[in-house]
């Protein structure tokens, strides 16, 4: 590699600098047929590709290492006239969701997280024994847990299966469903309207958004709030968080593009709360539009952000791909370095996020040899596409790796924190995105 070619990949921006990837490998014209999620016009823009990836929660058995695997186009679109960026729908909804090895339960922080949720909601909506909460994707009931500890009765809605039996094993009511107009009527017959709905994280995931989003029009109560969590859009495009895109992940949203779809249901955004969680998400608050909530200063002042940073513009999206190629760059070479050099890698953890990276940058066996996860469900299962196999910490200390990638970087200080033991043998954390650090 000449010395040009090696400044290049250390930050060169210029697009048609040597050694720096020019342009996407598909044609723009690709997407011409394909509608906006959101707004349902037929002019989106690619703001990067990231090759034929496995679903990224479609973990493997032993007996399926030998099966061949289905993979599908991975791209990351962006929508000019309502400003979503989105992922096309590849496969159907039913395949995706209905076994979830994702439990909520086995994350301390997230659990935490969620009491503190459930605190603030109920003091400032004066939430009592007569009021309705009703949270959709309720896994495996990590957050309802809290509300009926208070005496406020509840129900969750959840497609997977596996994760809505173990909510009703610690007694918290919950319908095998996905949640879209027709559960809300259904709910509604029933006689359910929700004082509170909270849909925290999977806004994101719902290939239908129009429906899902006027299913809260249909359960909220007159005075009703809806919750929603979500990355907020403005981190992944400044900390070029691209892991975080994958198949079963939708939708990548801005305040300006949430209040388009919001609108276009008869509901309005009144209030806006920055969190830390998945590299910086928003919380929003919903009602009715003609609900007596005031409208929060927060609203206009993230509005005003995204308008500073450009998220909608086309041209703020276009060096995105370039910061992907830089982080797949870096790790590659300390991957590299690290086998040459004799020493043990593994991952910490079995994300979705852990999942796009290493296929991304081609990572296998080779270069990480095993990660570990403390779901069981996802114990001695293997990382759909790289088929790296995933062991329980304790095989941390067993095998004492000179290195530890954490994959959810976005836990990285409970993790590190957790797993402090490995400086006994010298070990040390790694992550990469949003640039490689090793510590
Ligand atoms: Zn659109």
């Amino acid at each position: 590699m000449s010395i040009t070619e090696r400044q290049n990949l250390k930050g060169a921006r210029s697009p048609d600098a040597p050694g720096v990837i020019k342009d996407q490998s598909l044609p723009r014209g690709l997407f011409a047929d394909y509608q906006c999620r959101s707004c349902l016009k037929q002019d989106l823009e690619l703001v990067v590709d990231l090759g034929f990836q496995p679903l990224a929660n479609s973990f493997l058995t032993r007996e399926s290492l030998t099966r061949m695997e289905p993979t599908y186009p991975l791209t990351m679109l962006y929508c000019t006239h309502c400003h979503l960026a989105q992922v096309p729908a590849v496969a159907k909804a039913h395949d995706i969701f209905s076994e979830y090895l994702y439990l909520s339960s086995f994350s301390q922080t997230w659990l935490d997280h969620a009491r503190v949720f459930v605190d603030q909601v109920v003091n400032r909506f004066g939430l009592g024994p007569r009021s309705r909460v009703i949270e959709i994707a309720s896994n495996d009931g990590y957050l309802l847990q809290f509300v009926i500890e208070k005496g406020i009765p509840a129900l969750g809605i959840e497609p997977a299966a596996n994760a809505a039996k173990l909510a009703e094993q610690k007694g918290i009511p919950t319908r095998v469903a996905f949640f879209g107009k027709e559960t809300a009527r259904t709910l509604r017959a029933e006689g359910w309207t929700a004082d509170v709905a909270v849909a925290n994280n999977v806004l994101a995931h719902v290939p239908d958004l129009n429906d899902f989003v006027s299913g809260f029009e249909v359960i909220l109560s007159k005075e009703g709030v809806a919750s929603f969590e979500f990355p907020h859009l403005a981190n992944l495009i400044a900390s070029a968080q691209f892991d975080t895109i994958y198949h079963e992940h939708f939708s990548y949203i801005s305040l300006s593009a949430a209040t388009k779809f919001f609108r276009r249901h008869s509901l309005r955004v009144f209030d806006v709360e920055k969190l830390p969680t998945h590299g910086g998400s928003l919380r929003l608050y919903v009602c009715r539009e003609n609900a007596g909530h005031s409208r929060s200063p927060s609203v206009d002042a993230v509005l005003g952000e995204e308008e500073s940073a450009g998220l909608d513009r086309s041209d703020t999206y276009r060096g995105f791909a370039q910061e992907c190629f830089r982080i797949k760059n870096d790790l590659l070479k300390f991957l590299i370095a690290a086998h040459e050099n004799s020493k043990l890698v593994c991952g910490y953890g079995a994300p979705a996020k852990g999942n796009t990276l290493l296929n991304y940058c081609g990572v296998g066996t080779d270069l990480l040899a095993f990660t570990v996860d403390r779901n069981p469900h996802k114990q001695n299962h293997f990382l759909p596409g790289t088929r790296i196999p995933i062991l329980p910490p304790e095989d941390i200390s067993a095998r004492k790796p000179d290195y530890v990638l954490i994959l959810p970087w976005n836990l990285k200080s409970e993790i590190s924190e957790q797993m402090i033991h490995i400086r006994d043998w010298g070990g040390k954390f790694v992550v990469a995105v949003p640039q490689l650090n090793v510590f």
